[in-house]
């Protein structure tokens, strides 16, 4: 095939195209992949199908590779069997069969899949078919499917649509019959509910992502620690020789921290599971991730066009800074309820509520930077009064200061937004969107701009709120967990060590989404901001940066 031809359509985009023209586009078109147990559980019988290969009855043949330039599909039928010497293919089905009991039928999406097997078949072979199989192994029946005149239009006219859709940059919209939506292996990504909900602000969308983010974040805190790999499982060795074994499985994502190694086959190991790999410096900052990704060229298209576009970027970094200022509004509010200290912060507190009503009158960027920053220096001069009394003075923060971070609490919160801002850029890329293709921040760093915008719906909930807490509670020591530097102070081993640990609390901490109503923990809902934020321009608009921190 050359460059220009057109590429085949896959028989199983076929089976998706039947069920869901989303579900062909995000597959086949947007290349999104996400296994399920149920997906999982299909590839067993097929694993299991191939593992038996070679032992077939005689006139049988497993995992038969087809593909047509004249019908523009290629695909492997399950099975291929010569009964009376009629060419039958089989396709195998971890679930149960339509119909009832006594009248057993193929569903749709089976009958155009092994239909378009039986065409393959046909053509490459040279041999009419008259029929095809499908093995439903839930309920262990075999149901037959002729291959009439009927069957063959329809599956010629689900080739001729699942062109069209793969020629176009615009995702289908979600299928009006939500039952499907449940049992879709791409639900998390699709987030059909939440297109609903955007639709209808009176729907009340549930829940089809997990709670919790794929997989535990390993952490290489040590120095010198090496990081390998026997097997499915990575292998983390200490300078004492202490070793850790993680299967991959388990994992989410590496994050390695100053100059841990880690070994080539480890990172091949991480990128076939999709499991991020970051590099940290000591400080917080992030060196560089590896951040396994589909192709996504759509995705991009879609995000330059809409943020090329003034009005979109104003309308998004208006209601960031929205969600930002009010967060900062509400925890100075609940912090302070009923105490003393009140008084001390009711000049921000007026000026914060100042700000948020004049942010509608913000017509460029340049103005909206303006209210952000001024709200940000009178939170942050509020923030000393939020600290419980008998707080080693030390650790009081004293101005903001970033780098290098002039005070201990500073140095706590740099470390903290640092993880924040691998956790915003770790769901940008996730979710398929391009990193450096920002509406608020701008390119004047070496960060990304939308990670940077992201992060900002964040900050007061996943590391000011806990921060603040840990140093009243007496997690830290002004001795034992810092260092202090000439013109600087850092955090120490131990500082670091307890740092981590309150991050990724506070990441598996649950919480209501109060604009889509159900629960999930922060990490989470880092990532459905991401994905909402891709509504914005692929026709469900109106979500994204609504959630207001409590
Ligand atoms: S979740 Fe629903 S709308 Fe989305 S691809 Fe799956 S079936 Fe289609």
């Amino acid at each position: 095939m050359t460059a220009l031809e057109e590429p085949l359509v896959s028989v199983a985009g076929l089976h998706a195209l039947v069920y869901c023209e989303r579900l062909f586009y995000l597959e086949e078109v947007e290349r999104i992949r996400l296994a399920d147990a149920r997906v999982y559980a299909g590839r067993r019988v097929h694993t299991e199908l191939e593992s038996t290969a070679g032992e077939e009855e005689e006139g049988t043949v497993s995992r038969v590779v087809f593909e047509s330039e004249g019908l523009g599909i290629q695909g492997a039928v399950d099975i291929l069997r010569r009964r009376d010497g009629r060419l039958i293919p089989y396709e195998h089905k971890r679930g149960r069969s339509a119909g009832r009991k006594g009248a057993r039928e193929a569903w749709e999406t089976d009958r155009v899949q092994v239909g378009a097997y039986a065409l393959l078949a046909e053509e490459a072979l040279g041999q009419r078919i008259e029929e095809g199989r499908v093995r439903y192994h839930a309920d262990r029946v075999t149901v037959r499917v002729p291959l009439d005149d009927a069957l063959r239009d329809r599956v010629r006219a689900c080739i001729d649509r699942a062109r069209l859709l793969r020629d176009s940059l615009d995702r289908p919209p979600v299928t009006e019959d939500d039952r499907k939506c449940r049992a879709c292996s791409l639900a998390p990504a699709c987030l059909p509910e939440e297109g609903r909900l955007a639709a209808d602000p009176a729907f009340r969308p549930i829940r089809l992502l997990p709670v919790h983010p794929k997989g535990q974040t390993v952490h290489v805190l040590a120095p010198g620690a090496r990081v390998g790999c026997s097997g499915e499982r990575l292998v983390i060795e200490d300078r004492e020789a202490n070793v850790e074994r993680v299967p991959i499985v388990e994992i989410g994502s590496v994050v390695v921290h100053g100059l841990a190694q880690i070994s080539t086959q480890a990172l091949r190991l991480c990128a076939s599971h999709d499991v991020q790999v970051h590099w940290m410096t000591f400080g917080g900052g992030l060196v560089g991730s590896l951040a396994p990704t589909a192709p996504s060229a759509q995705r991009h298209v879609r995000q330059l066009e809409a943020l090329a576009d003034d009005q979109i970027g104003l309308t998004l970094a208006r209601r960031l800074v929205r969600a930002k200022v009010d967060s900062q509004l509400r925890f100075l509010l609940r912090a302070t309820r009923g105490a003393p200290v009140r008084a001390t912060v009711e000049p921000a507190i007026i000026h914060l509520r100042t700000m948020l009503r004049s942010l509608d009158t913000a017509t460029d960027r340049a103005a909206l930077l303006g209210y952000e920053g001024t709200s940000a220096a009178a939170y942050f001069g509020s923030l000393p009064a939020l600290f419980a009394e008998g707080v080693d003075p030390r650790l009081l923060p004293a101005r903001r200061s970033r780098r290098p971070p002039r005070d201990r609490f500073n140095a706590l919160l740099g470390y903290a937004y640092g993880a924040l801002y691998r956790d915003a850029l770790a769901a940008v890329i996730a979710v398929g969107l391009h990193p450096g293709i920002g509406f608020y921040h701008q390119l004047r760093s070496s960060a990304h701009p939308l990670a940077l915008d992201l992060m900002e719906l964040f900050r007061v909930a996943m590391v000011d709120m806990p921060l603040i807490g840990a140093v009243n509670r007496r997690t830290f020591d002004a001795d034992a967990d810092f260092e202090e530097l000439p013109g600087k102070v850092l955090l120490s081993a131990s500082g670091r060590a307890k740092l981590i640990e309150l991050i990724e609390r506070r990441r598996h901490d649950v919480w209501r989404h109060d604009v889509v109503g159900y629960s999930l923990s922060y990490a989470r809902i880092v990532e459905l901001e991401a994905r909402l934020l891709e509504k914005e321009w692929t026709g469900e608009p109106g979500l994204f940066a609504r959630l207001r921190i409590r």
